[in-house]
């Protein structure tokens, strides 16, 4: 384990940090007695670190997050400049970095997706895409997979697939969901990724035709899924959601909030599949997480609608200086070789370190990913594929989930872990060596798990 100097306080600090924590945050998605949150003294590329110096190697990039790692320099110095010059500017206002931020943005995405509204946030875009297709379709519903999560607001938890969802409903009208193509566990028994991905589309076909096509404004997917499974689409899965978009007079909306940005190697990771959308929503690592930043990348025919009729949103911060000004910074950093690094790592060093995993471990059921996104589900049994632990699982039927993940961070690994899996997914910045250090790790921890198998 490597101890870094910098940035730790010991001893009272510590206490306080938990003390204040505890009598006031109020944190999410948690019952507030039966959590002890890690307290953070700092962090720096691919490592973060506690007050008391332990130090943990970071496969999760915050919430996925931080691709280009804790405290990079160009940055902080981009956030330092622009605070000096000018911190805020409504939205209202033209202003020089929002204008580089919307131009570096629409030049990077598909097709004439030319233009850019910013947001605080991945829920925010999500919802103002959204109200931008209802109001250029006129119509009202909206569907979206069950294996997704689209944000924590009104309308992006209401088109959440996952159990976060739940306890929002009775949901907002017009949210209609349906199965995206998953071949390990397939909805549609097929046995092979093209069967999954043929009969993935005849599901959504056949959903658009009892929905009633005239009533509906917009598909939304996650291009690759995150949260809920790392989900790499079958070739041909995409192009044919387009087509039925198209053929329907459909907007077609990429949430591209966890897999954009360079995390699947590419500046938007429908860029693997050649499609393009109507709108592209980002957030995360647009900017690191920086500052707060989100958006919607537009087309010109959805722009069109809002030329003489006025778009009925806004939000104070939107295309915030500050927020901008890291997304220069972090996108001039990202073309100078950052993807590549990423294609190369995912290519190289994850795909075949998993693969060996797989190998060795009878707990690994699946590894399956691209670029810095990975996931590794974890089963009781390979041949039924039952997962490690139950769908949501809480409390005691989460414990072997729960002591893979000390284990984890018993060695020095910090990683993501959703229901059976655990998730790749560090800084896109990190090095060979780094990831095969965190790759060991992981292939130690799951000895644990194996011990369910
Ligand atoms: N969409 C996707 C795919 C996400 O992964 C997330 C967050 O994890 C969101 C939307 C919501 O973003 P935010 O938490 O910035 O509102």
């Amino acid at each position: 384990m490597t101890t870094i100097d910098q940035g730790i306080t010991t001893g009272s600090g510590v206490d306080t940090v938990v003390a204040d924590d505890r009598a006031h945050v109020f944190h999410s998605w948690s019952a507030q007695d039966k959590i002890s949150p890690l307290p953070v003294a700092g962090g720096e590329g691919s490592r973060f670190w506690d007050y008391e110096g332990k130090t943990y190697l970071d496969f999760s990039s915050q919430l996925v997050n931080l691709n280009l790692g804790y405290q990079h320099p160009a940055l902080v110095a981009a956030i330092q400049e622009q605070a000096a010059r000018l911190c805020m500017v409504q939205p209202a206002f033209a202003n020089d970095v929002r204008g580089e931020a919307a131009r570096l943005i629409a030049e990077r995405a598909p097709g004439e997706l030319n233009h850019v509204f910013f947001t605080n946030g991945g829920a925010e875009a999500n919802e103002n895409a959204i109200r931008m297709a209802r109001l250029h379709t006129g119509r009202h519903k909206v569907l979206s997979t069950y294996r997704s999560y689209h944000g924590a607001t009104a309308g992006a938890i209401a088109l959440t697939g996952d159990p976060r969802r739940w306890p929002s409903e009775p949901s907002i009208p017009g949210s209609v969901h349906f199965w995206g193509p998953y071949a390990y566990r397939s909805a549609f028994h097929a046995t092979s990724e093209a069967e999954e991905g043929a009969r993935a589309l005849q599901h959504l076909a056949d959903t658009i035709m009892v929905e009633g096509p005239s009533t509906i404004a917009a598909i939304i997917l996650e291009t690759v899924v995150g949260t809920n499974g790392i989900l790499v689409p079958p070739p041909g899965y995409l192009a044919g959601v387009r087509e039925l978009c198209d053929r329907h007079g459909i907007v077609l909306i990429a949430d591209e909030v966890m897999a954009g940005f360079g995390r699947c190697g590419e500046w938007f990771a429908i860029d693997h599949w050649g499609v393009v959308p109507d709108l592209i929503t980002f957030a995360k690592g647009v900017n690191s997480g920086y500052v707060p930043l989100g958006g919607v990348v537009i087309s010109e025919s959805i722009f069109d609608t809002f030329r003489e009729r006025a778009y009925p949103g806004g939000l104070t911060y939107s295309g915030h200086p500050l927020a901008c000004a890291a997304a220069v910074a972090s996108i001039k950093v990202m073309s100078d070789g950052v993807l590549d690094h990423v294609k190369e790592m995912g290519r190289d060093v994850i795909a075949p370190r998993l693969a060996e995993l797989a190998a060795r471990h009878p707990s690994v059921g699946e590894v399956r990913g691209l670029g810095m996104f990975w996931a590794v589900e974890l089963v009781r049994d390979r041949a039924t594929r039952e997962p490690l632990v139950p769908f949501n699982a809480a409390g005691p039927d989460a414990e072997p989930m729960a002591r893979f993940t000390a284990a984890c961070k018993e060695r020095g690994l910090w990683p993501f872990v959703h229901f059976n899996r655990t998730h790749v997914a560090p800084p896109c910045t990190t090095t060979r060596e780094e990831l095969l250090e965190g790759l060991d790790i992981l292939d130690q921890a799951l000895d644990v798990a194996d011990e369910y198998y």
